[in-house]
This record gives C-alpha cells, structure tokens and sequence, in this order.
C-alpha cells in the first residue's frame, strides 16, 4: 500500500510514533524515525525489517534541528520525504489556577509549533520539487472536550486542528494532502502515569469499554498516507473507540 512512500515520523521513539513506523514499513515505505532522544528512534529502527531505514535527530520545537535532520537525511534517500507524521507530543499538566508560563509555552512549543516547523520544511523541499504528498497530524480527543488539567495541552490539540485546516486549503493546490487523526486514550508511555482509578473512569465512558493500542491509530495513519485516501484532505478522523465530542 505504501510503496515508493518516503515516511518521517516525529515522536518515532516511543508510542505512536513508534507504531507507525512499524505499520508504514509493514506496507512498504522507508521509514525515517526522528526523535528528540535518537536513540530511541534508532530502536524502533531496529524493530524493523530491511535495511533502508533511517533515525536522526530532531527536537520539533527548534527549526535549526529540523534543517540539520533534513539536511542530513538528504545522501541517504532518494527524494524528500513524501509522508509525514508529525506524532512529537508532551503534556505538562497542571490545573489553570496553578499553570506556570513555562508548563503552558512548552507544550505549545512541541505540540503547536512543532507540527508548524517540521511541517512548513517538508512542505516547502516537496514545492520545490514539485512531488506530491500526505501530511497526517495527530491531535486529540481533549482537543474538543477539555480536560481538567490540561487547558495547555487541549488547546494546543484544538490548534492543530484548525491548523490543518487551514493548510489544507493552501496545499491542495500542491497536490499535498493534510489530515488529522483525532485519538482517543492510547496505551502508551504518555498515558501510562494516569492513575488506575482515573484510567477505570475513562474506559467506563468509552463505548468499546477499553484504551486503544497504538497500532489502532497507527492503521488510521498508513491509511491517510496512501493513495487510499487519495480525495480526503483538511478533515479530523476522530479514533476513539466510540468516545464521541
Ligand atoms: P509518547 O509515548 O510519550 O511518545 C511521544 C514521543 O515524542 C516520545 O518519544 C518523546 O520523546 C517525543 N518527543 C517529545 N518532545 C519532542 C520534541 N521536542 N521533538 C521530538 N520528539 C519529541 O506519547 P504518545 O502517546 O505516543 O503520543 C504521540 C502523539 O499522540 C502525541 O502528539 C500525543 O499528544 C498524541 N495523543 C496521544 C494520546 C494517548 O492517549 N496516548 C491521545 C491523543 C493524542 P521523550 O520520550 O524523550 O519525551
């Protein structure tokens, strides 16, 4: 299904991220995994089969990283990459009243503008050599409902959002395709320090009655990433195992 694709995922250490490497090479494209902790998104190359893959780098808040990783990507692949997936994400929760400026600027730094850098340099190399592409942007169910403790983190969601819609609309010209994939709650490092009454509060709400796997948005995203789904852009597919905003 994804022959031929060249595929950077941010956040591609752990979760997700990592998940989508492993779903995206599984149908048949070259993965380049970024991480602010290189290595491990060099595990996660390990975990794949073949021998093309990449790690590098990347601290998603900071565009001088991005160029380097790019840069240093470009001797290794034969064209720039064709897929992205921005899944680098953070929380800081803390409850408003208590909100430090530095809990509420870093998650809008990884999550909000992170998605805008890495996007806006792989967009402009694929103008430039005038290649199509699909960017798939991962938000999230709190980016609808709120949640109590994370006002930083919905918001930065809810912005990704209509980020993507708006890019849509000026790409789709580029025949660059933008989506997001709007998870619900995912068993993942990220999660894994809610605590086990709050987790049973949640799945209590959730019509399939359990978390998702990474692996479960992950097919969302090799979706969105093939010519599948070659006539949808600037839309959110919510993943949330019936969880409805
Ligand atoms: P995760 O397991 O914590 O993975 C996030 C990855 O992003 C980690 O490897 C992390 O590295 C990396 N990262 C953090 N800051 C970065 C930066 N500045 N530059 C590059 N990489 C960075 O979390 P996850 O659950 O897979 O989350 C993936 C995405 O899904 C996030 O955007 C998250 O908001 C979203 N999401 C998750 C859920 C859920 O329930 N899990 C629900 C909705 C949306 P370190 O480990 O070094 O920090």
């Amino acid at each position: 299904m994804l022959a031929g694709k060249i595929a950077l995922i941010t956040g591609a250490g752990s979760g997700i991220g990592r998940a989508a490497c492993q779903i995206l090479s599984r149908e048949g494209a070259q993965i380049i995994a970024a991480d602010q902790n290189e290595s491990n998104a060099a595990q996660t190359i390990e975990l794949l089969s073949g021998s093309h893959h990449l790690s590098v780098s990347m601290d998603v808040s900071n565009s001088s990283t991005i160029s380097q990783a790019l840069s240093s990507i470009q001797s290794d692949v034969s064209a720039p990459p064709n897929v992205l997936v921005n899944c680098a994400g953070i929380t800081r929760d803390e409850f408003f009243l208590k909100m430090s400026e530095k809990q509420f600027q870093e998650v809008f730094d990884v999550n909000l503008k992170g998605t805008f850098l890495v996007s806006q340099a792989v967009c402009r190399n694929l103008v430039e050599a005038k290649l199509s592409g699909s960017i798939i942007n991962i938000a999230s169910i709190v980016g609808r409902t709120g949640n109590m403790g994370q006002a930083n983190y919905a918001a930065t969601k809810a912005g990704v959002e209509a980020f993507t819609k708006s890019v849509a609309q000026e790409l789709a010209g580029f025949s660059i395709r933008v989506n997001t994939i709007i998870p619900g709650f995912i068993d993942t490092p990220m999660t894994s320090t809610v605590p086990d009454k709050v987790k049973q509060k949640f799945q209590h709400l959730i019509p399939l009655k359990r978390f998702g796997k990474p692996e479960e948005i992950a097919e969302v995203i090799s979706f969105l990433a093939s010519d599948r789904s070659s006539y949808v852009t600037g839309t959110s597919i919510l993943v949330t195992g019936g969880l409805a905003t």
